[in-house]
C-alpha cells in the first residue's frame, strides 16, 4: 500500500478583477476552483489540461508562491496553509518546483554555483568547501560537467539549463517536486533525455513529482496517476489505464483525440474519430457542464476512476459496465 505524501483538499485560488474609476474588485478569475488531489510517496502524478485551465496556479499554490484563497494542503498530517513558520520552513525545504522556462527562472547574473547553492543556504549551514562539494555532486547527478559551476545560465543550451533547474530543485533533498511543463520548451530529442534523467533521479532519491503538462504523450510516459483539469476544476481522475484506455469525460476524450497518429493505416479513421469527438464537445456542453458552464463535482466510476458528471449519468455508466 503506497503512502500518501500530500493531500490537496478543495483548493481554490481566485484572482480579483478590478475595474472602473475606483478600481474596485468587480469579479474574480476562478483559476483554481475546488480541486482535490492525493499524491503518494515516490510517484509521478500527472496534471493535464489546455493552457489557462489552472494547472500552473495549482502548482504554485502547492509550493506556496501563490496565495491560497480556500482549502487545505495536508502535508505529514498537518494543514500547511495554517502552519507555524517553523513547519512552513520544513515544508519549503521538502517541496520544490521546476519551471518550464529556465532562462527566466535562473538568475542570469549569478554563476551556476550560486544558483544551485541558494536553496541549500536557505536551509543548511555548510562551510564553503562542503557547499562546493554538494554543488559538484548535484551537477554530477544531473549529468553536467564540474566546471559548469563557474559559468552563467546563458552559456548553456535549453536542455542543460533544465538540468541545472533540476539540480537546484533536488539540492534540499525534497520529497515532492512540482514540475511545471519542464520539457515543453525543448526539442523532442532533448525532451526525452531530460524526462529520462528526471525518472532516474526520482527512483534514486524517492521523490514524488506533480508533473504538469498539456502534452498527453509526455504524461503517459511519466505518470502512474493522472488528473485532467478544465476551467479550474478536475474533470477526470484515474490511473494511467483508466484515462488512456477508458476515458469518460468529453474533455478528456477531446485531449486524447488531439494526439497525432503516426501510423498511416489508421490516420483516416483517427481523423473521423477526432472530428466526431470535437462535434460532441461543441454540441453537448449541457450534458458535461452545469448551467453556469462549470465542471460538475467528481463522481466515482470505479475505485480508482472519478469523472465530473451529473450523478444520473454515472449511474447509467455503472449499469452498462
Ligand atoms: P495553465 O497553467 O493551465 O495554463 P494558469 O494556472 O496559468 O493555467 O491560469 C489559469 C487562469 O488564471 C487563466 O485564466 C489565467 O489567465 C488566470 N491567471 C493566472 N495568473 C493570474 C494572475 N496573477 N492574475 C489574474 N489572473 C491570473
Amino acid at each position: 500500500m503506497s503512502k500518501e505524501i500530500i493531500q490537496i483538499r478543495d483548493l481554490k485560488v481566485h484572482y480579483p478583477v478590478r475595474s472602473g474609476f475606483w478600481n474596485r474588485i468587480t469579479d474574480y478569475v476562478r483559476a483554481v476552483d475546488g480541486i482535490n488531489l492525493t499524491i503518494n510517496e515516490g510517484e509521478t502524478y500527472g496534471l493535464i489540461g489546455e493552457s489557462g485551465s489552472g494547472k500552473s496556479t495549482t502548482g504554485k499554490a502547492i509550493v506556496g508562491v501563490e496565495k491560497v484563497t480556500a482549502g487545505s494542503i495536508i502535508y505529514k498530517g498537518k494543514d500547511i496553509t495554517k502552519a507555524s513558520n517553523r513547519r512552513r520552513l520544513n515544508y519549503n525545504k521538502d517541496v520544490q518546483m521546476i519551471f518550464q522556462d529556465s532562462m527566466s527562472s535562473l538568475n542570469p547574473r549569478k554563476r551556476i554555483e550560486d544558483i544551485i547553492a541558494e536553496p541549500i543556504r536557505n536551509f543548511e549551514n555548510l562551510t564553503t568547501d562542503q557547499e562546493r562539494d554538494r554543488v559538484q555532486e548535484l551537477l554530477d547527478i544531473v549529468g553536467m560537467p564540474g566546471d559548469a559551476i563557474y559559468k552563467f545560465p546563458h552559456e548553456f543550451s535549453g536542455g542543460q539549463r533544465q538540468r541545472i533547474g533540476v539540480a537546484r530543485a533536488v539540492a534540499t533533498n525534497p520529497k515532492l517536486i512540482v514540475a511545471d511543463e519542464p520539457t515543453s520548451a525543448l526539442d523532442l530529442s532533448v525532451q526525452a533525455q531530460v524526462l529520462n534523467f528526471m525518472k532516474h533521479i526520482q527512483q534514486q532519491y524517492d521523490i514524488a513529482y506533480l508533473f504538469i503538462s498539456h502534452d498527453l504523450g509526455v504524461i503517459r510516459h511519466m505518470s502512474e496517476n493522472i488528473a485532467i483539469m478544465n476551467r479550474g476544476r478536475l474533470v477526470e481522475v484515474g490511473t494511467k489505464q483508466d484515462i488512456y484506455n477508458n476515458p469518460v469525460h468529453i474533455y478528456t476524450k477531446r485531449l486524447l483525440a488531439a494526439i497525432p497518429r503516426v501510423d498511416v493505416e489508421h490516420r483516416e479513421e483517427h481523423k473521423k474519430h477526432r472530428l466526431a469527438v470535437e462535434a460532441e464537445y461543441q454540441n453537448d456542453q449541457k450534458k458535461w457542464y452545469d448551467k453556469d458552464g462549470r465542471v460538475f463535482p467528481l463522481q466515482k466510476v470505479s475505485p480508482t476512476h472519478y469523472v465530473a458528471e451529473p450523478a444520473s449519468e454515472v449511474a447509467n455508466l455503472k449499469e452498462s459496465n
